[in-house]
């Protein structure tokens, strides 16, 4: 029998090295590169990172930021994304266990963590993300929680409110304000979590999106002009949803029964 505090390590490592191979992802996909090969290199001097410059967060730390070779600063968004994905890896596991439904919900942060990075770097949503995850959300919840009705009414509600949006204010304003690439990602997120946790998703996305927002004129560095995407509001939103949202819901629409 394996100690609990064993057990919460290992997911711990497990989360920290998967969220390194998603910053790999995040800075390859919307450059149409393989994530594969070669393996990790400096994105300054292109040299090929050995072992013990990439271990998660730790490398970073112990260089200082820099790369080991031409000292160009290296993103504190790495080992972020490291902790937030490792962080994920914990909160599932701690609420559901050892479960198919974690690894569900695990893979399903997973794609949520590199959407928000590419939305927020690139303002894209790669649909080599969204439509598979579309697809695998539906597919799991013929056997998983939400159940197919309530993923596939969240895959419509999901997809077709924003496409609503989006549609309206084109029509109104003559540009676009929502892409395509939000209304692909709201229905993944409807499909994986169902129509419930979807409309929580749209509250906890306006209220970060709120607060950021706020946040950026009170500072006196943004408009609202200069907005951020709002796909990583979204991937926010999903994220606490698909972690904290059940016992919300629950306690939410508990009040209509
Ligand atoms: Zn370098």
């Amino acid at each position: 029998m394996t100690p609990y505090w064993l057990e919460l390590l290992i997911v711990t490592l497990f989360g920290l090295c998967i969220g390194s191979f998603l910053n790999v992802c995040a800075y390859r996909i919307p450059l149409g590169k393989s994530i594969v090969r070669p393996g990790s290199r400096c994105t300054s001097c292109g040299r090929m990172l050995s072992w013990f410059d990439n271990l998660p967060v730790l490398s970073w730390v112990v260089l200082g930021g820099r790369c080991r070779t031409c000292k160009q600063p290296v993103s504190w968004q790495y080992p972020l994304v490291e902790i937030v994905t490792s962080l994920v890896f914990v909160v599932t596991y701690l609420t559901y266990g050892l479960t198919l439904l974690s690894l569900v919900r695990v893979a399903f942060g997973c794609a949520l963590i590199v959407l928000f990075v590419t939305d927020l770097h690139h303002k894209i949503l790669p649909n080599v993300i969204t439509l598979p995850g579309i697809v695998v959300g539906f597919v799991c919840s013929f056997f998983l929680p939400p159940g197919w009705v309530s993923s596939l009414i969240g895959l419509i509600v999901g997809g077709g409110f924003l496409f609503a949006i989006a549609e309206a204010y084109y029509r109104f304003r003559g540009q676009e304000g929502l892409g395509m690439g939000d209304v692909k990602l709201l229905a993944m997120i409807g499909a994986f979590l169902g129509w419930k946790l979807v409309l929580l998703t749209l509250v906890f996305a306006s209220f970060t999106g709120s607060l950021a927002g706020g946040l950026l004129i009170a500072s006196g560095r943004g408009s609202m002009k200069y907005a951020l995407p709002f796909g990583t509001f979204l991937a926010v939103g999903a994220l606490l949803a698909s972690t904290w949202g059940d016992p919300i819901a629950d306690w939410y629409f508990g009040f209509y029964q």
